[in-house]
């Protein structure tokens, strides 16, 4: 299947971390995470999308993450308002599961685990 990553992401982005070159993510996503960038009107920096089981053991992940499954991104968010701006956005756009570290914002699609929470690391 050919991916669209749309006018705002490269494949690059979504990539495994671990240089492995996975990129087992869903097309879902990606689209909503287009129209969320389009409604910022700032850029959105992924620094986590697909992960491999290996590289998600490796950061002490579990295994059950969303982001093995292709289904998860976390958002560099290190600013207080654009941490504020993104989070509106994302409510907007119909995220169900947004996770907040001090300098990432994570969101899922996984619909096998619990909807409309926001959680902290
Ligand atoms: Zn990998
Ligand atoms: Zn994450």
């Amino acid at each position: 299947m050919a991916y669209d990553f749309g006018r705002y992401f490269k494949p690059k982005e979504f990539e495994c971390g671990c240089g492995c070159g996975g990129l087992d993510i869903s097309q879902k996503l990606v689209d909503r995470l287009n129209t969320a960038r389009e409604l910022l009107k700032q850029p959105i920096v992924i620094n986590s999308g697909f992960r491999c089981l290996e590289h998600n053991r490796k950061i002490g992940s579990e295994d059950s993450s969303a982001h093995v499954k292709g289904l998860a991104v976390d958002i560099r968010a290190i600013d207080s308002n654009y941490r504020y701006k993104l989070l509106n956005v994302l409510f907007f756009c119909g995220f169900f599961r947004i996770g907040i570290d001090k300098d990432f914002i994570h969101i899922d699609i996984d619909e096998s685990k619990p909807q409309k929470v926001t959680f902290l690391y």
